[in-house]
Order: C-alpha cells, then structure tokens, then sequence
C-alpha cells in the first residue's frame, strides 16, 4: 500500500472511546525501544506521525491511526518498563487485553521484537496470549541493519525458537534504516485485512 493520508483519530482507554467504524484494524505491540514508532512512520512515510521513543510516566493509551480512510493502525503502548509500578502495569495488561481479546475488527497484530536478542519474558507472553487467542501475528524482528547479513538466519532460528514460533504465522527481518521489509510488511498486512 502506497499511504498518502494517515492522521490520529483518538487516543483511547476504554473501549468506548474506541472508534466507532467497522474498518479493519492492525495492532502494533513491543517493547518499548524496540523500533514501533520507528517501523509505522515508515510504512505511512511520515518522519514522526507515530511519536518515537516514547517515555515512560506518560499516559498509555491506545493510539488509532487512520490510513487511507481504509484502516485502523492502533499502536499500544509500549510494555517493559521496569520503572513502571505494579498498579499501572496492571492497569495496562487489562487494558491491552480488553482490546486484544474483544475487538471484532481486530485482523492481525504485529508484534515487533530486536533481532539483536533472544525475545523477553514479555515478548513472549505477548505472543503466546495472542496465540492463545487465535490473533494471526506477524512478527517484525527490528535491527536487522545492525546484524551482518551472514547472521540474520541464526537470529530469526533464535527468535523464532523462543517464541515457539507457529509457521502458519509471517516473519519479517526489517530495518527502518534501509526500509528493508516495508513491502514485505505491507503484503503480510494486506493479506489479512483482505483474507
Ligand atoms: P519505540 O519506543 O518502539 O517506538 O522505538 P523507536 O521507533 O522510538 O526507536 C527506538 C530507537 O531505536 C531510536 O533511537 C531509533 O532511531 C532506533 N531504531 C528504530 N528502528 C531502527 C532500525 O531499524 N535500525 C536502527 N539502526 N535503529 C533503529
């Protein structure tokens, strides 16, 4: 998909707030630092629409973003912030899972990890509830600008191992350096929404 018009539609808390519209939607999850912001702002072609490296003690809300009146991108906040108190990261997992578990248009989530490192604890959890679920996932593995080619195979083995990998599910080596796997990404995006 080639985006000229992406803008914020509402940055939402609970499902009331969340956009009253039928279109499909894809969700955005990782770490925080992991390239989120990074990867949407390239495949909309905005320098900063998706604010990057967001911090924490800033308010977590899902973030709907309209491309191309045709979808929904809803970026969440986000996870693994140690500084973040057990009440908020509650606060949070309730939040990200109301919508995860219950949103109807919800089509597919990408859930980005470092190609650099062995997935977190979090990474993996994130990617087993989705699973649990029946979410298709496409998992973005960030970074890759910053592992020699001849080393991508290993990481992606070691990726896909930790997180118990379903192969019915797509995997995508991207860098927002060199925009390696933004049309990978948006084929694996459109395949979903149109499935
Ligand atoms: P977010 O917190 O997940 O939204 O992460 P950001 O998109 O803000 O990126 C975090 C940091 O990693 C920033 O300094 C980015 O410039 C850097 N970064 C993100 N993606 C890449 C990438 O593909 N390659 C490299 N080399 N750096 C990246």
């Amino acid at each position: 998909m080639n985006v000229h018009s992406a803008e914020i539609v509402i940055s939402a808390v609970s499902p009331a707030q969340y956009p009253d519209t039928q279109l499909p939607e894809i969700a955005l999850a990782g770490r925080s630092n992991v390239g989120k912001s990074s990867f949407i702002n390239t495949l909309i072609n905005r320098k900063n629409l998706a604010r990057t490296s967001s911090k924490p003690g800033k308010t977590q809300t899902l973030n709907f973003y309209l491309i191309e009146n045709a979808l929904h991108f809803v970026d969440v906040p986000g996870y693994g912030y140690a500084k973040v108190s057990k009440t908020e990261r509650e606060k949070w997992g309730k939040m990200i899972e109301t919508y995860l578990a219950s949103r109807e248009q919800l089509r597919a989530v990408v859930s980005l990890v470092d190609l650099r490192h062995k997935p977190s604890e979090e990474d993996i959890q994130m990617y087993q509830f989705l699973k649990y679920y029946d979410i298709p996932v496409i998992v973005v593995a960030t970074k890759a600008d910053k592992i020699p080619r001849g080393k991508w195979n290993k990481h992606e083995s070691i990726v896909k191992k930790a997180l118990d990998f379903d192969n019915n599910d797509d995997f995508i080596l991207f860098s927002s350096e060199t925009k390696m796997g933004k049309e990978e990404a948006w084929a694996a995006i459109e395949q979903r929404l149109f499935a």
